[in-house]
């Protein structure tokens, strides 16, 4: 099956690294047009729009911050002024923080993560559903995590954070299906990218991590992308308030493989 994106705006917050460059990459080789939001490192991002320039794709380069609302309304304009509004947006941008357990947190870093990764979506979904529902049409995908579901010691504001964006997804799919929009979460499991390379760069923390995924093995960037482009094609036309984890059965209580 193709998966077909031909002439769809899809705005993609945290793109300069990790799955949300290779969700861009994946989405213009299917035909979008991309609005590629960065935070913080503009050299990255206009090497990766230049790469999918070159692809035949029309591409918006955006710098804003998905945890200040002002600075994401900014960047919906900027894209709404360009391209008329916006047909898919992806909201990626997450950070996991620092190891922490909560009675030893920084309330600011944990306000930090819980922003990011939860009001971000929040500020996106809400500045681009006003042209959507105008519209009646497009597609908002959520990555969440395999930490939507699975509790994670000493990281509690980003599964607190995770597990918020999986009922937003489902609530705001209650309140657009019928405006014709369709919301869904996408949740990967351990996938090699820099948020985790403390993890695989390390062999014993490696090693321990691979015990937890039935497959055996790490996710790569391209896997979780090419399930992305069908969430958010025609293809998955009858797919909303849901999350697929894309996680090797990560998910699947990996201590009882062996029985228990
Ligand atoms: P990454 O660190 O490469 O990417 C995260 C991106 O978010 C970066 O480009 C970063 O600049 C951007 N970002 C951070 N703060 C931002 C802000 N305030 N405004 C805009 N952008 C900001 O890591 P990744 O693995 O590619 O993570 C992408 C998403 O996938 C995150 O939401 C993460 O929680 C989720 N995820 C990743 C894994 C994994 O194993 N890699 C597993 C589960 C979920």
């Amino acid at each position: 099956m193709n998966i077909n994106l031909k002439g769809k705006r899809a705005l993609i917050t945290g793109t300069s690294s990790g799955l949300g460059e290779v969700i861009a990459r994946e989405f213009a080789a299917a035909g979008a047009n991309i609005g590629l939001n960065y935070h913080s490192h503009p050299d990255a991002a206009e090497k990766i729009a230049e790469e999918i320039k070159k692809m035949g794709a029309d591409v918006l380069t955006l710098q804003a911050d998905v945890s200040d609302s002002t600075s994401v309304a900014g960047m919906v304009n900027t894209v709404v002024k360009k391209w008329g509004g916006v047909d898919i947006l992806v909201n990626n941008a997450g950070i996991d923080g620092a190891h922490s357990l909560t009675w030893e947190t920084d309330i600011s870093e944990w306000e930090k993560v819980v922003k990011i990764n939860l009001f971000g979506p929040f500020y996106c979904a809400r500045e681009v559903l006003k042209y959507m529902i105008t519209k009646k049409s497009g597609v908002i995908l959520n990555i969440t995590s395999v930490h939507e579901n699975i509790p994670w010691s000493g990281y509690s504001a980003y599964a607190a954070a995770k597990a918020g964006l999986s009922m937003l997804t489902k609530t705001m799919a209650q309140e657009v299906g019928t405006s014709g929009i369709r919301v869904l979460s996408l949740a990967p499991g351990a996938i090699q990218t820099p948020i985790n390379k403390s993890v695989w760069s390390n062999s014993a923390n490696l090693s321990d991590l691979l015990k937890k995924i039935p497959l055996g093995r790490l996710g790569s960037t391209e896997e979780v992308a090419r399930v992305a482009a069908f969430l958010v094609s025609d293809a998955a036309s009858y797919m909303t308030g849901s999350t697929v984890f894309v996680d090797g059965a990560m998910i699947d209580y990996s201590n009882f493989t062996h029985g228990g």
